[in-house]
């Protein structure tokens, strides 16, 4: 069942290190989306149902798991490099989702809510509290499609690079010329042998 925000401090707290205004915002982010998809036990009952795009690698995205359950090792928590404090909810039970985007105007209401609190980050934290979901948010109801390779629980037999030789799983090989290549050795290489 879903915890209250306090509760879900604590364990952000612990997971992330610190507790900061980024991960309230993630937080709120994460029981706003599960509570427009009418998930009531996300990391519960529920976890088959949900995965979660996040658009960015800071403080709210660590937040996010702690709600939902979405982690990366399990294909529900997948990431989506655009530098935005957003993230897509997607119920794959209704086939449903909803993306969710911090509004820039909620560090201003901040400043506007609590000006005797110097720290920002502070100032902030107090706000992010506060704030109600639609001065938090922007809601868009949006289609996601999911490829079964995407999806939890997807197996496919494992492939030997035609050129490297490692093994890739859940068919992420690319076919050159009949011959199964790995990403890496097919030109996405982000790393340079030395
Ligand atoms: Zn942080
Ligand atoms: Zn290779």
């Amino acid at each position: 069942m879903l915890k209250s925000l306090p509760e879900y401090e604590v364990l952000a707290e612990k997971a992330h290190g610190h507790l900061c205004a980024g991960q309230i915002l993630g937080l709120r982010m994460a029981l706003y989306g599960v509570h427009l998809l009418g998930l009531e036990d996300p990391a519960g009952a529920d976890r088959k149902r949900l995965v979660t795009f996040v658009e960015i690698d800071r403080c709210a995205t660590d937040a996010i798991p702690i709600v939902t359950g979405c982690r990366l090792g399990k294909r529900a928590l997948k990431f989506r490099d655009f530098g935005k404090v957003a993230a897509t909810f997607c119920d794959l039970r209704d086939q449903r989702a909803v993306r969710l985007v911090a509004r820039e105007a909620s560090k201003q209401r901040a400043r506007e809510m609590y000006p005797e609190i110097a720290s920002k980050n502070q100032q902030q934290m107090r706000a992010y509290r506060e704030l109600s979901d639609g001065d938090l948010f922007d809601v868009q109801w949006v289609r996601v499609a999911i490829g079964p390779q995407d999806l939890p629980g997807y197996k496919a037999p494992r492939v030997i690079c035609a050129q490297c030789g490692e093994g890739i799983n859940f068919k992420r090989e690319v076919m050159r010329d009949g011959r199964p290549l790995c990403r890496a050795c097919a030109g996405e290489r982000y790393y340079e042998p030395l």
